[in-house]
């Protein structure tokens, strides 16, 4: 005889089982059907048993490989239907797919309709048939894990669409999606909104003495140390073939200024190596900053970035340029 008394632990029976099966919750505070249903799983799942709404609770937190729950409706302390509940309302977006079975009696519509209210992915009547329940088991995880599947190849497709593949940072295209969300919330919110616009110096003279490549490493360089010098909620972007930019949220134009002279100064003092020679990297930045320079869109914002960015070339390069009158700072 089976006790099943025991809190959070594998149904004996299922001890046998190896870790690569999938682990299953049943939530049924009867002794009876949950021995019978723990037959049914035999060798393809492994199950935890739960014999109420709160215990389950529990184990699913502790349990995130959880990738099925069937459940009772009636239990003490908390029945099937407010455990669905709590896991469709939760916000882990964990549980957002997780697929929930609900075992009902056959005469009741009731409990049938308000578990399909609360999110029940779908339900069994008791007396549960073995072939049913493994079928709709089957069914509700192969199609749980197809659209864990679609979900992560629709995340990687998103960072591969946003990502520069060289230097691994942002891209163009993602530099001006962050760049209009950015420009939104600093208007809504009146808040400071800056771009810093970065070009390497004669960079075709470092592709010309030293190839192509010692060409890409200097940009994977640039790129790290730009990375290195910003914080999480700014986009570092690689917008053109020797070009960078950079967005700051709630950065105005001192600490862009700032900023900017940073980079500079870092990248000309780093020592970038190249077989065996030190090959110097100079940078000239232009800025501006939403609010206080005109224009009222991202590109117009680079545009102003760009003529200071001129600037500063013609200025004699490895300079940066914070105003139209071709000035490197603010005092
Ligand atoms: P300036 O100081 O006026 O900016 O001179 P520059 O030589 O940096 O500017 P120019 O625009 O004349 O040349 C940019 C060079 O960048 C030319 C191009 O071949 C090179 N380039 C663009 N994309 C890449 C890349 O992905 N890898 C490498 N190695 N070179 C690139
Ligand atoms: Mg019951
Ligand atoms: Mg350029
Ligand atoms: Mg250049």
């Amino acid at each position: 005889m089976m006790t099943l008394t025991t809190r959070h632990n594998v149904i004996p029976e299922q001890a046998k089982n190896t870790d690569e099966q999938p682990l299953l919750l049943l939530v049924e505070d009867s002794p009876t059907t949950t021995a019978l249903l723990s037959k049914y799983f035999g060798g393809n799942f492994r199950l935890l048993h739960a014999s109420d709404g709160v215990e389950a609770w529990e184990i699913l937190a502790k349990n995130p490989e959880i990738a099925l729950v069937i459940t009772d409706i009636n239990m003490p302390n908390m029945t099937g239907h407010q455990l669905l509940v709590k896991i469709r309302k939760n916000d882990d977006g964990h549980y957002k797919n997780l697929p929930v079975i609900v075992m009902t009696t056959f005469e009741d519509n009731t409990d049938r309709n308000l578990a399909f209210l609360n999110g029940a992915n779908d339900f069994i009547t008791k007396p549960i048939d073995e072939m049913e329940l493994l079928a709709r088991v089957n069914v509700h995880y192969r199609l749980a894990q197809t659209i864990r599947e679609l979900e992560a190849s629709k995340m990687a497709l998103a960072e591969l669409a946003t990502t520069d593949p060289l230097t691994r940072i942002r891209n163009r295209r993602a530099f001006f999606e962050n760049g209009a969300k950015a420009l939104a919330l600093a208007r809504r919110y009146v808040s400071d909104l800056s771009v810093i616009l970065i070009d390497i110096d004669h960079f075709k003279k470092i592709n010309d003495s030293h190839g192509h490549q010692a060409g890409d490493e200097a940009l994977v360089m640039v790129a790290h140390i730009l990375t290195e010098l910003t914080r999480g909620v700014d986009t570092v972007a690689r917008i053109g073939g020797e070009e960078f930019a950079i967005l700051l949220p709630d950065t105005n134009r001192l600490g862009t200024a700032v900023l900017a002279e940073r980079i500079r100064a870092s990248i000309e003092r780093e020592q970038f190596i190249v077989g065996d020679k030190i090959v110097p990297i100079t940078v000239s930045i232009g800025i501006a900053s939403f609010g206080v320079d005109p224009g009222d869109g991202i590109d117009q914002l680079l545009g102003v970035a760009d003529n200071r960015l001129y600037m500063a070339k013609n200025n004699g390069r490895n300079r940066i340029c914070v105003n139209d009158e071709g000035k490197s700072t603010f005092a």
